[in-house]
């Protein structure tokens, strides 16, 4: 079995040596257990917050640990009644080649349906997290305007193409011209702007003449300075993550904005809402009824950014926090 773990804690921008390759014996499977070979791994950038030992919504990878990651798996041998070889199966195994897991943990995947990848992507967690954070806090109503970062990663791009779907406009902010065109051209968002734009908060502005309503919150930093004065009385403001920041240690930089923000909040009725995915249980049956029918409908489209082998995924996973990815970041471990 190879597997990658946790060699140190990075202090800012996560390096190579923050990760070690290990060959070591795999297991076998005891009564109710499977033996897996990991297909496909995926990254994500809450692996970063995994990284670091400061208190967070969930515990963080020991140091020596194997990172841990959602998978797209095949059973070679099972101890379980409900899975036989062959099986594909969504677990959440980690970097690693081979794993055992139990069998209650998986959930078994129907490669006739849709491509096995979607299953880590836009019909798994980062598909959800759009969905759900989406309706439930953001609440988008026809004629409304929407605004989402890291448009072109599977959170931003199916959040923009629900808004859609849902009648809103969307508007999208991205990372360079290329990004830029697909979300606007694959992604049919209405307007796009590349964060990288000395005048963002200008073009930001002339993209939203009608003021914004939602802004789902994915990455902080100048795109949030360009957003908030915009917002309109009664926006809704999913806070689904800040990628921007998820390199900094402790104190961040500047003045301290707290009651100008807080002053907004008050006098134009914002509601801001942090979550977690996970948290929302009961949209999980509604969004696998919808989610599938529009890819289906062609209402909503995805786009994977898939890299071979597992000694590749710790320069896959920096990347990933500076937008060196383009799409749902996978990392294909084996045939
Ligand atoms: P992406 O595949 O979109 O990757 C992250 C993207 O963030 C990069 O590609 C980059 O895109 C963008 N980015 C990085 N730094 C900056 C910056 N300084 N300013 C603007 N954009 C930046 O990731 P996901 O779609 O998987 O995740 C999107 C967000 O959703 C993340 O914040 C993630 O933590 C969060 N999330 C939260 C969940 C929850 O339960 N709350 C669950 C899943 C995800 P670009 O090149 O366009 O700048």
């Amino acid at each position: 079995n190879r597997r990658i773990v946790l060699a140190s804690r990075p202090t800012g921008r996560p390096t190579p040596g923050n990760f070690r390759l290990e060959t070591v014996t795999c297991p076998s499977p005891a009564e109710g257990q499977v033996l897996l070979r990991i297909l496909y791994l995926s990254l994500d950038p809450y692996m970063r917050g995994r990284m670091s030992a400061a208190k967070s919504y969930a515990a963080a990878v020991e140091i020596g640990q194997v990172m841990e990651g959602g998978t797209v798996a095949e059973v070679l041998e099972s101890r379980h009644p409900g899975f036989k070889p062959g099986d594909i199966v969504l677990s959440h195994s980690g970097w690693q080649s081979h794993a055992v897991a139990n069998g209650a943990q998986l959930r078994k995947l129907d490669p006739t349906v849709a491509p096995v990848t979607t299953a880590l992507g836009v019909l798994g967690m980062p598909g959800f997290t759009a969905y759900a954070g989406l309706l439930t806090i953001g609440q988008p109503k026809p004629g409304e305007t929407v605004v989402v970062a890291a448009a072109s990663g599977p959170v931003g791009s199916a959040v923009g193409q629900i808004a859609r779907i849902k009648g809103a406009r969307a508007v999208g902010i991205a990372g360079g011209e290329r990004k830029c065109a697909f979300v606007r051209e694959t992604f049919g968002f209405d307007a796009v702007i590349d964060h990288r734009a000395p005048d963002l908060a200008k073009q930001l502005a002339a993209a939203c003449p009608d003021g914004i309503d939602v802004y789902f919150e994915n990455v902080g930093g100048k795109v949030w300075d360009a957003v908030f004065p915009l917002l309109n009385t009664f926006a809704r403001i999913p806070v689904c993550g800040l990628v921007a920041q998820y390199n900094s240690e402790g104190d961040f930089e500047g003045p301290d904005r707290l009651p100008v923000v807080m002053r907004q909040v008050l006098s134009k009725s914002l509601t801001i809402r942090g979550f977690i995915q996970r948290e929302f249980v009961a949209q999980r049956s509604a969004f696998e009824q919808e989610m599938p029918r529009w890819i289906a409908e062609g209402a909503l489209k995805y786009k994977e950014d898939i890299v071979e082998g597992l000694a590749n995924a710790p320069d896959a996973f920096i990347g990933l926090l500076e937008g060196k990815n383009f799409g749902k970041l996978i990392v294909k471990i084996s045939d």
